[in-house]
């Protein structure tokens, strides 16, 4: 049985917007959309800058290198998929380069979890297709 028949959480869509991200995804990168005319990182991917208005973009990879800004234990499944590892850590990610994105802290304790925690993206696959931005601390 293959990855994609056994994952049973909510998996996102892939289309020719977010395409690019996905394919740096699966290849251990996290690549971004950046707005040609004014700089500006834009995630998700959008076919407009949010800044400037511009629809020129080009892709690049960050760092997957920042801080927990935020973060919440859920401890109700609202997903079927998530049972099996309740509770678990959300958290919202500032990057070094200045986007936030939500995610997942693994191999922390919850109770060690704390606002300004250094932490670096890893990537978990979940299916053939779709590789995950999963966080750990970066010591
Ligand atoms: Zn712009």
């Amino acid at each position: 049985m293959s990855a994609a028949t056994n994952y049973a959480k909510p998996l996102p869509a892939i289309n020719a917007l977010t395409a690019p991200h996905w394919e740096g995804t699966r290849a251990g990168r996290l690549h971004v959309q950046k707005c040609k005319a004014c700089g500006t990182l834009r995630y998700p991917p959008n076919p407009w800058c949010a800044k400037c208005r511009s629809d020129g973009s080009e892709w690049v990879d960050l760092s997957g290198k920042g801080k927990i800004w935020s973060w919440c234990v859920f401890h109700r499944p609202y997903f079927k998929g998530f049972e099996s590892e309740m509770p678990y850590a959300v958290v919202l990610v500032e990057l070094d380069e200045g986007i936030r994105l939500y995610s997942n802290l693994v191999g922390v304790r919850h109770e060690d979890i704390h606002i300004g925690m250094r932490v670096r993206a890893e990537f978990q696959r979940a299916t053939d297709e779709v590789m995950l931005i999963k966080f750990k601390e970066d010591k």
